[in-house]
């Protein structure tokens, strides 16, 4: 994109990261709750910036309360909170303050009820299991606990009548926050309410004063707590903010950040707001003033709580999805890297929605190092060549923010994120503007304005350069699967293991050309580019069959040298001629989970993903404990994960057990009884439906 650079470079020296940092400070003021009062404010802030700045800006309203859904993802009351406040009352020479919300808006567990009295304290282990409460009398008492306050809300509110919880947990997050780190800091809890729901209230303590009421519940006198809640809970309103610089066809490009959460969420995700606020702004301006070309293609930002804001605003918009080329997604991209561990990183969409958006933004990213006057980059000891001093890197898709809905092939938009991680401060009182640093914003910002521009502005050229650079990149990625294949042929002991990795490495490079193939066919969004596509394509095939013809030739040589350094492996005799060694799938016999998938194939019957956990409590409870029950088993990649990957691939045609193939393949980790058991539940809350595989 060497022509592209003096665009980048206008665009890096108009942005002021400043600004951004001023924005994140203003944001982080208000209580974002999704469906709140602070949230509204919030979104008027951003939208009469939006418009100062120049642009086109408005408010979209969706429903908040709980008959409404958007896809599967059910809508919620509205809440706001007035006052919280929690005292220790007995026993009478420890008594003291413990929480107050005007202090410390974390320090009620989000959309609390209302409450005002006083309680004993009871203390629980976690409050997970029933065998917890053996023993124990919660009946209108507040309970102590570290557990999951969705579980111990069950447990210990709904079906033995506790008045409220007490929650003094701190989620590690390794390695930056370790176990005990943070002990005078609040975390981040809401409660998700389900119609029907016995609602109550609960305050978050910091893991000291946990800890000194867990003592103080080990001696002999009773403890009890005063506490004041004047909150209220109401059909309302879920706001969107979208603003445009428009363009002159009907094609779109998304920017996204998520508003909501508590304050002061700074990182996260003021951070993202407000980096995208001024992305706005400086495209505006420079598009205004001449010295960018206006974009054929509109540009389009948009703040939004997490996860329902961008289900309610895609959802009423379903008819222009297929207009929306691609789009970015904000959130956490403002950290100090020296206070918050953390690495700055393009996390990639999933390879179900294969698409050229993560390669541009990477192929730019890449670019912003050569950049006049880029803060952070330093030249080498000699002045040849410059690096970045910050953390960066690339990962795979793991989800947990809005690019998970906006990236699901029903959805069809590719959503690479901007994000950093791991942040020590992450979801907790201690998420404030000072751990933010205006740089970081600022690399975030402008590189999120210059990948929006190029892609709104792009045509035959830019897109026919696009390919040109994938194709160099992907067929790096062909070579790195070879060489790691013909790396574990070394530790081959035996001729079997040998043709087994060959057989992996034709199964590997198979799925990679596919998905390579894929994200090239998407540049024809961008431009008519058919023939130079399939020429593209037939490279990679080229590429693909080269690297497995090397592998296979580079085994065999490794396989002759190997065996006279003594390692246990059939020797060659001199003269004696072998047959190279030939790709081979292993035959195993076949679980009864893969059976059962090869006969199956599930069918979507809803756009977007499907968040399971709103709907487990649908579930007979012996289903939905027995599901719990399998994922409290599993070890390693997170199954929520993988079950999200799962439905991505389900397109109507392939069975449970092609889907775990490609998870497998996409994730590492195969998982065949895990995604027999998600389909089986999605088909019986409706969401797919799981049919027989024809003979
Ligand atoms: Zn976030």
């Amino acid at each position: 994109m060497r022509r592209y650079q003096g665009t980048f470079e206008l665009i890096w020296n108009a942005y002021s990261g400043e600004a951004a940092w001023q924005m994140v400070c203003d944001l982080s003021r208000f209580h974002r709750i999704q469906a709140s009062p602070g949230h509204r404010q919030a979104a008027q802030l951003v939208r009469q910036r939006a418009l100062d700045a120049g642009l086109e800006a408005e408010i979209l309203s969706y429903p908040a309360d709980e008959a409404a859904h958007f896809w599967a993802f059910p809508s919620f009351q509205e809440w706001e909170c007035e006052q919280a406040s929690l005292q220790l009352v007995q026993p009478a020479a420890s008594a003291r303050r413990l929480a107050d919300y005007r202090e410390v808006p974390i320090s009620v567990i989000q959309r609390s009820s209302p409450y005002d009295g006083e309680a004993d304290l009871v203390l629980l282990e976690d409050g997970e299991e029933d065998s917890d409460y053996e023993g124990l009398d919660v009946a209108g008492k507040a309970v102590l606990t570290r557990g999951d306050v969705r579980r111990v809300y069950d447990l210990a509110v709904e079906r033995r009548g506790a008045a409220g919880i007490l929650y003094d947990g701190m989620r590690v997050v390794p390695p930056v926050r370790p176990e005990g780190d943070l002990l005078d800091v609040r975390q981040y809890t809401g409660f998700w309410w389900r119609p029907g729901d016995r609602k109550c209230f609960g305050f978050v303590l910091p893991p000291r004063d946990g800890a000194a009421l867990r003592r103080l519940l080990k001696g002999n006198e009773p403890v009890r707590v005063s506490a004041r809640v004047v909150s209220r809970q109401y059909d309302g309103a879920i706001e969107v903010v979208s603003a445009t610089i428009p363009g002159n066809i009907d094609q779109e490009v998304l920017v996204v950040a998520h508003l909501c959460h508590p304050s002061p969420s700074a990182n996260d995700n003021a951070s993202g707001a407000a980096a995208v606020l001024e992305a706005a702004r400086t495209l505006q301006s420079l598009i205004r003033a001449g010295s960018l070309p206006p974009t054929q293609r509109t540009l389009r930002f948009l703040w939004l709580p997490e996860m329902t804001g961008t289900v309610a605003y895609l959802s009423a918009h379903e008819d222009d999805l297929s207009r929306i080329v691609a789009a970015i997604n904000l959130d956490m991209v403002g950290e100090d890297q020296s206070q918050t561990g953390s690495s700055w990183l393009i996390e990639r969409p999933p390879d179900a929605a294969a698409s050229f958006a993560p390669e541009l933004l990477s192929i730019l990213r890449e670019g912003m190092v050569g950049l006049g006057g880029m803060a952070d980059v330093s030249p080498s000891h000699t002045g040849v060549g410059e690096f970045p001093l910050y953390r960066m890197a690339e990962s795979a898709f793991s989800g947990g923010s809005d690019h998970y809905i906006l990236s699901d092939p029903t959805v069809g938009v590719p959503t690479p994120m901007l994000i950093q991680w791991p942040d020590r401060f992450y979801h907790t009182s201690a998420d404030t503007p000072d751990r933010t640093d205006p740089k970081s914003l600022a690399r975030s910002g402008a590189l999120a304005a210059a990948y929006a521009y190029w892609l709104a502005a792009a045509e035959v050229d830019e897109a026919a350069e696009l390919g040109y650079q994938m194709v160099a990149r992907f067929k790096a990625g062909l070579v790195k699967e070879a060489q790691a294949a013909v790396a574990e042929a070394m530790q081959a002991e035996d001729s079997d293991q040998l043709a087994e990795v060959l057989g992996q490495l034709d199964r590997r490079l198979a799925y990679r050309l596919s998905r390579q193939k894929a994200a090239l066919r998407t540049l024809e969004r961008l431009a008519t580019l058919e023939y130079l596509v399939a020429d593209m394509q037939s490279e990679l095939d080229r590429t693909a069959d080269r690297e497995m013809a090397w592998a296979q030739g580079a085994m065999d040589q490794a396989w002759t040298g190997f065996s006279a350094l003594g390692k246990k492996r059939r020797k060659r005799e001199p003269g004696e001629a072998v047959e190279p060694p030939q790709p081979q799938s292993v035959v195993r016999e076949s679980t009864p989970a893969e059976q059962e998938g090869a006969e199956l194939i599930p069918f979507r019957q809803i756009r977007g993903p499907v968040p399971l956990q709103d709907y487990l409590w649908k579930l007979a409870p012996v289903e939905s404990s027995a599901y719990r029950a399998l994922l409290a088993t599993r070890k390693g990649a997170s199954p929520g994960t993988l079950t999200i990957l799962a439905l991505y691939w389900a397109d109507g045609k392939r069975t449970v057990l092609q889907i775990a193939d490609l998870v497998e393949l996409e994730a590492g980790s195969r998982d065949v009884e895990l995604l027999v058991a998600y389909f089986k539940l999605l088909d019986k809350l409706g969401f797919v439906t799981l049919q027989p595989r024809p003979v």
